[in-house]
């Protein structure tokens, strides 16, 4: 019996309690490859001797001081790194302990910037449908999951939702994904005027969808526009890299490979790996000097903040990829895997899409490929595999998202950048035998 309240209060768990490499082990002795590193954390995989090392170091000289007193050496080296490896016009990182909070922040700062200009009326929030900006508050009224928001809609500040950039399911025949991609952006500006600019703060969206839909990346052009969009109405871009940045997708910000830069950028998940909890919001130049030339403050704050522990143990994981090459690895792995997946599952009739960059890859399930139905939400397919891949030593995360109203079956895959070629053998075969059985059950 546990006394902890897990998400799920029924069904039991097994108890993890060892960490190497690509795999998991539980007290049963039984081991998993981890192929979703979690809900795509765990970048360098388990156990890595070099931030086991600087981990233990800071906790021995410094495990904490608080920010309203000290900054330390982790956190300001860390700043220096992720500032000059940003994109362009990004010149500042507020440390925070997760993804949930880095967009809470986020948002902060779009309306706390409005208001140091002395445009108080910004305050509309655009979002997508089929999306997931996390759990606080904020952040889940950003989020285009109706059925999580649902219960807690009264809470909720106003967000206005709209089209994702979701080329399976929306693209028509007869369009290009470019002008696919033109479509589905001019609804943002569409939501804009019928708002009026003067009152919209700021659009947030992920560039590649990850927790809701299974790694839906951008189609070409999609976000050049968007950022055209907010520029010609003075709103502000929040992209969301909780889930598909810091190396995921193959470069160190999914958003490069659009050649984007936002205005704000929240990253958390593998900035520190899943070794400590650690988020970040990436801020321009202009929103930092609002701040300096406003109130000389940003209006907010968290005990844990800048932790130094945590920011010694996100120093060491970035140190690691940058030192061995891993982004490379990324590309090339993410490359094989695909192809692997591909010949496995291409040409199963129930699966739908293939999709993702890099590392960061995800499958959608269909009850019927020419119609693109979903199966039945009552099913929980996603979770079935998720079960039937458990039973077989493979760990891989179940997106359930909503696909036009209804619920839809996703599989996300995102192993650690160190796979190599005998695990995405197994990952892909593994995979395979876990989706032909939870759609023959
Ligand atoms: N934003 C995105 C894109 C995410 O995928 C997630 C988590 O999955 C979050 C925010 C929330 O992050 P956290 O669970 O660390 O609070």
């Amino acid at each position: 019996m546990t006394h902890i309240l897990h998400r799920q209060i029924h069904g039991t768990l097994p108890v993890a309690v060892a960490g190497r490499g690509v795999e998991l082990f539980d007290r049963d002795g039984r081991a998993y490859i981890d192929a979703s590193g979690g809900a795509a954390v765990s970048c360098l995989g388990h156990g890595h001797p070099d931030v086991i090392g600087a981990l233990h170091e800071q906790a021995d000289r410094l495990a904490y001081a608080h920010t309203g007193f000290f900054t330390s050496e982790p956190a300001e080296e860390l700043a220096d790194m992720l500032v000059a490896n940003a994109p362009t016009g990004i010149s500042h990182v507020y440390f925070v302990s997760g993804g949930s909070e880095a967009v809470e922040a986020a948002l902060k700062m779009a309306r706390q910037y409005f208001v140091e200009k002395g445009e108080p009326q910004r305050r509309a929030i655009i979002a997508r449908h089929q999306s997931y900006h996390g759990n606080t508050l904020g952040a889940l009224a950003a989020g285009g999951n109706a059925m999580r928001r649902a219960q807690f809609q009264p809470l909720l500040a106003e967000t206005q939702h709209i089209e994702p950039c979701y080329a399976y399911r929306h693209r028509r025949d007869d369009e290009s994904e470019e002008e696919y991609g033109l479509r589905v952006a001019q609804g943002l500006e569409d939501k804009i005027q019928e708002l009026g600019a003067e009152t919209v703060m700021a659009f947030i969206a992920e560039p590649v969808v990850g927790a809701t839909a299974g790694a839906v990346p951008a189609v070409p052009g999609y976000l050049k526009r968007v950022r055209e969009i907010c520029d010609r109405h003075g709103v502000l871009l929040i992209l969301d890299e909780v889930m598909c940045g810091m190396g995921r997708t193959g470069t160190l910000h999914a958003c490069t490979q659009d050649g984007v830069a936002p205005d704000l950028m929240t990253i958390a998940k593998g900035l520190g790996g899943g070794y400590q909890p650690i988020g970040a919001v990436l801020l321009s130049q202009a929103i930092f000097d609002a701040f300096a030339t406003g109130s000389g403050l940003f209006q907010h704050g968290h005990t844990y903040i800048g932790h130094p522990v945590a920011c010694a143990a996100a120093l060491a994981v970035q140190r690691v990829i940058e030192r061995d090459g891993l982004l490379e690895n990324v590309r090339t792995m993410g490359e094989r895997l695909r192809s692997l997946l591909a010949e496995r599952l291409g040409p199963h009739p129930h699966v739908g899409d293939l999709r993702g960059r890099g590392l960061f890859l995800g499958l959608e399930i269909v009850e019927d490929r020419a119609t693109k139905a979903p199966f039945d939400p009552a099913l929980k397919l996603h979770a079935r595999i998720k079960q039937a891949a458990m039973a077989r030593g493979l760990l891989v995360y179940p997106a359930g998202g909503t696909i036009d109203g209804a619920r839809g079956d996703h599989v996300l895959v995102a192993p650690p950048f160190i796979v190599e070629d005998q695990d995405l053998d197994r990952i892909a075969d593994r995979l395979g035998t876990a989706i032909d059985e939870a759609v023959a059950d």
